[in-house]
This record gives C-alpha cells, sequence and structure tokens, in this order.
C-alpha cells in the first residue's frame, strides 16, 4: 500500500469506520429464497464483507435458480453483490471485483488500532477527544483536521463504555443496533456467573463485554476475560488486539484474517481451566441458517481446544432473538432451548420490559445450557416450573393437558380442547375455519393469508403493527437490478407486485409458529 498521510489516514479512517455494512434479514423466511450452506469444493465468491452465501429460490413458481449475494447487507445500497451460481465470470471483472473489495478494506490494521489506542489512553485528559461526526478518537495531531466537527471531550469512564460513546447504528432500513438495559445486561452476567463460566466471547453484543470489563474492576466480582467479534469496526478504537475482532456472524469471516482466527483460538483454548460460554445477539432479521452455522463453526473451533475429551459436547451458548423465531432456530439448532427470560433495550421503545400485551419485548434467550441451570430472577415474577423444570414467566401456567408451559409471549395462554393445544388468550375457536384465531380474523380464508408483513404476527395487519419499521422481517424495496441483462431483478429485493405471495409464504410458515 501506498503511505498516505495523516490526514488522508484520517479521511479514510471515518469513511471505514463509518461506513458500516448492515445486517441481513431472514430471506428464508420471507422471500420464497432459502440459503445454501456452504459446502467443500465451492467456492462462494467474495464480497467486500467476505464469502457470499448461496441462496436458492424456492417457492411456488419452483424455480430453484441459485445465486451468490452479501451474507451481511439487504440492502443494495450496502453491498449489491449478486452473481448467478453458473456464471462464468471474467478474469477483468474478477479483477474488478477485488480491486472493490481492498478498497473497502479499513485503512488500519487491528494492530495500527491498538496502537492508537494506546497512544490516546497516554495523553492528558484534556487532549482525549473524540468526533462525533466521524465517530473516532482523536490523537493530538489529528485535532486540526476535525476542527469543524463537532468533537467532545473524552473522560476515562466514557473511554471504557464505547456503546455509550458511540451512537447506536440507527439505519432503520437495514440494521439497526439495540443496546441491552442495564437489567438485562447485568442478569445475563450473573446468570454466566453463576454458572462458572469465566470467559465470555461476545458475538455482536459490545455492551455486554464492556460491562464485563467494568465489573472486573469491582472487587466483589471474580474477573471473566471477554472477547468482542462484531461487524462494526468503530468498536476496535477501544480495544487490544485481544480484545475484539472485526467478524462477519453470517458466514464466519474475520476480517483480518488468520491474525484473527489466532486471537478465538487463543481465547477458547481452556487450557488455564476457566470455563467459556459465547453470548450472541445478532440483528433480528438475521438469516437463522447461517448464523446457526456459524455458531456451530464456533463451537467445533472450541471443542477442537478442548483437553479433555469433549467429542460430544457443545459450547455452551446463549442466542438472544425475538421469540417467534423458536421452530426455525430449533430447526437448526436441536439441542437449544428457549426461555421465558424477556430481554429489553435502552434504545428501543417498544422493547422495554413490564409492558403487557403485546408491548412486551418479544426477544428472549435460546441456549443449549440445561434451561433448569438458568434461574430467571424471582423478584421479576419468573418461578420454576417443577414438571417442565425450567423457570417460566409469572402468566406462563402449566397446562395439564399439553403438559407444557405454554406461553411464548408472557400472556397467560389458555387451553382449547377442539384444537388440542394452548392458545393465546385473545383467540377463540372458530368453528368455520376449524382453528382459534381472532376473532374478527378473516373467517373463512386459508389461514396464513393475513398474517403481519412487517413482524409476522398472525394477529394483525402490518398497519396495525406496533413495530413499524423495525427489526422488519420483510423486505419490500423494489428497484430493479440496474442496467444489464434481462432477468430478474436481484432476488433479495423483493418487487411489489410479487410481495402478496411472499407475505402469504412467510405467514403461512409463521402460522406454524403461532399455534
Ligand atoms: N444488545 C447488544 C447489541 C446488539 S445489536 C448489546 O447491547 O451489546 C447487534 C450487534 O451485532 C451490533 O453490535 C452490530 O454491530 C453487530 N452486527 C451486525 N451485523 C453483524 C454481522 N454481520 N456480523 C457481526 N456483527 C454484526
Ligand atoms: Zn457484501
Ligand atoms: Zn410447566
Ligand atoms: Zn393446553
Ligand atoms: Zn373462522
Amino acid at each position: 500500500m501506498a503511505p498516505v498521510s495523516p490526514a488522508e489516514r484520517v479521511r479514510k479512517c471515518k469513511v471505514s469506520i463509518t461506513a458500516q455494512p448492515s445486517a441481513n434479514m431472514d430471506v428464508s423466511d420471507s422471500m420464497g429464497v432459502e440459503v445454501v450452506l456452504p459446502e467443500e469444493g465451492r467456492v462462494a465468491p467474495c464480497c467486500p464483507h467476505g464469502p457470499t452465501l448461496l441462496f436458492e429460490k424456492v417457492g411456488k413458481v419452483k424455480e430453484g435458480r441459485r445465486f451468490y449475494a452479501c451474507s451481511a447487507c439487504r440492502d443494495r445500497k450496502d453491498c449489491n453483490f449478486f452473481q448467478w451460481e453458473e456464471d462464468k465470470v471474467s478474469a477483468v471483472r474478477l479483477l474488478a471485483r477485488e480491486a472493490e473489495n481492498q478498497s473497502k478494506r479499513p485503512a488500519l490494521s487491528q494492530k495500527e488500532t491498538c496502537s492508537r489506542l494506546r497512544k490516546f489512553s497516554s495523553l492528558r485528559l484534556d487532549e482525549k477527544k473524540f468526533c462525533q461526526d466521524c465517530q473516532t478518537l482523536l490523537l493530538p495531531a489529528e485535532h486540526g483536521a476535525h476542527a469543524a466537527h463537532r468533537t467532545t471531550d473524552v473522560s476515562s469512564a466514557q473511554l471504557a463504555r464505547p456503546s455509550v460513546l458511540l451512537r447506536p447504528l440507527d439505519n432503520k432500513k437495514t440494521h439497526a443496533q439495540y443496546l441491552f438495559t442495564d437489567r438485562s445486561a447485568n442478569f445475563l452476567l450473573d446468570t454466566l456467573d453463576a454458572l462458572g463460566f469465566r470467559k465470555v466471547l461476545c458475538v455482536g453484543t459490545p455492551r455486554l463485554q464492556e460491562l464485563i470489563k467494568l465489573r472486573n474492576l469491582e472487587p466483589k466480582h471474580e474477573p471473566m476475560k471477554s472477547l468482542l467479534l462484531d461487524m462494526d469496526l468503530r468498536y476496535a478504537q477501544f480495544y487490544r488486539q485481544d480484545e475484539f475482532c472485526h467478524y462477519n456472524m453470517f458466514n464466519h469471516h474475520f476480517f483480518d484474517g488468520e491474525a484473527s482466527g489466532a486471537v478465538l483460538q487463543a481465547f477458547l483454548a481452556e487450557g488455564d481451566g476457566q470455563k467459556a460460554v459465547m453470548v450472541s445477539d445478532p440483528p433480528f432479521g438475521g438469516l437463522v441458517k447461517p448464523l446457526a452455522h456459524s455458531f456451530s463453526l464456533i463451537s467445533q473451533t472450541w471443542r477442537k481446544l478442548q483437553a479433555s475429551d469433549c467429542s460430544n459436547t457443545d459450547m455452551p451458548m446463549m442466542w438472544i432473538f425475538p421469540y417467534f423465531f423458536e421452530p426455525r432456530i430449533l430447526e437448526c439448532l436441536p439441542s437449544f432451548t428457549m426461555l421465558d427470560y424477556q430481554v429489553d433495550y435502552d434504545n428501543h421503545p417498544l422493547y422495554k420490559h413490564g409492558k403487557t400485551g403485546r408491548k412486551q419485548t418479544p426477544v428472549r434467550l435460546f441456549t443449549n445450557i440445561s434451561p433448569r441451570d438458568v434461574a430467571l430472577p424471582k423478584d421479576e415474577g419468573y418461578r420454576l416450573c417443577s414438571v417442565c423444570q425450567r423457570f417460566v414467566s409469572s402468566l406462563n401456567k402449566h397446562c395439564a393437558k399439553c403438559n407444557v408451559c405454554p406461553s411464548k409471549d408472557g400472556r397467560e395462554w389458555k387451553h382449547c380442547s377442539t384444537c388440542e393445544k394452548c392458545v393465546k388468550p385473545s383467540w377463540r375457536h372458530c368453528q368455520r375455519c376449524g382453528r382459534c384465531a381472532l376473532p374478527d380474523h378473516p373467517c373463512g380464508q386459508t389461514p396464513g393469508q393475513q398474517g403481519c408483513f412487517n413482524c409476522g404476527s398472525m394477529e394483525h395487519k402490518r398497519s396495525a403493527c406496533s413495530l413499524k419499521d423495525t427489526h422488519r422481517l420483510g423486505q419490500r424495496a423494489g428497484a430493479k437490478r440496474g442496467g444489464g441483462k434481462p432477468g430478474p431483478q436481484r432476488p433479495l429485493m423483493k418487487p411489489k407486485a410479487k410481495r402478496k405471495s411472499g407475505a402469504a409464504r412467510r405467514a403461512k410458515q409463521l402460522a406454524a409458529l403461532s399455534k
């Protein structure tokens, strides 16, 4: 690489740090597109976010045509990679692609970023500045270049709380960052602590990592190690090389290559007898299948590093995700269970704890740790169901007929003897439809056509959705693939006209989960 001037570096740095790629959505559940997991011998082309994923069109028109697209970005504005599986890509195009991928690499390596942090930490308090416009810590030599920007002083306390200092990414259409409340983060850490974990692999949980470090300063807590894997490169500025890896959880890609792979391995090796656990809070639109695949790969890495014979054990994990993804997650990871604990977020007005009805946060913990070992807080009404051997929320009453605590959403469900299962409290049995449904359901129509296109709920339409334009499961932008050959537009971008069948399809699948 040609040498760059400090000013150029700052400019580049700004670009690389603020141009955060966005999250994906579960196209497999919403678009009639299914992810085909990587196989040996098949090399996926790379976009700036690492190896692309292979998608296959499924659904009514059984097209089955397969194509590669970005694993991490659902918005073409963020990454417009597209290639039919059978496309022969010319050498010229390959070179152009490689050049493009190169140009999107961060201006600084993780090592350089770390040496910046060391310099920054040694500065006098009045020299420590943060540029809000560029979202970067500034060294004295860079202050001039940011003179016209909004800058703030950075206290040591602020330096220790990057998730407060940094502006949460809030690009609604693509991906937003939702940060745990203290209640949820402390619950997670108390739980992991009580289970004896001393190392926490934080995959997309920057706030958890920072709370671990803060707790370590308090003598009453036994110290925990943590490593953050995240695609938001802004966090790299605040951590040592062994504390942060620039990582894409949709394709298990380390942007810094082997160096990062080695950091993960060193972290997961438990030679010191310290138990490790993974906690991940992926973007909710995220594709379940590739996420599950990445987590399995992390588990494999962990397993290989175990001293004792762990050939059958999996790395303990917690995956934080909305409850309506339960069937999909369990399909991919059958050893997981969903816990009743309601995770809430500081910067999400709706996903709050303590609300009632459908305003409650839909976010739960999925884990392969035995549910009876994860004690949920009594003072919040959770209690142990001795039959199910798991902690359940206060209104989740055990049903003797179903022999489970049936509630998924925190409300008290009731048993329907005709359907022979428990249903949501607002549902009534409809003779004509032969199933339970909302009293004002469109009677006589096949179930599934009326679900909410925004959140997938079967209880309302998109126009009445309380989660409007957040955590959307459905992608509706309708831009056609620009220029080029005729044929379908990039399938991730569902055209408006086709939307209904996609909605219906997903709604049908979701009908299965709103049992
Ligand atoms: N509740 C968490 C934050 C969850 S927001 C906390 O408080 O710590 C989702 C996180 O996943 C963000 O940190 C975001 O930067 C990260 N992320 C989004 N897409 C990602 C990807 N493809 N790979 C890795 N991390 C990603
Ligand atoms: Zn990409
Ligand atoms: Zn029970
Ligand atoms: Zn029942
Ligand atoms: Zn009916």
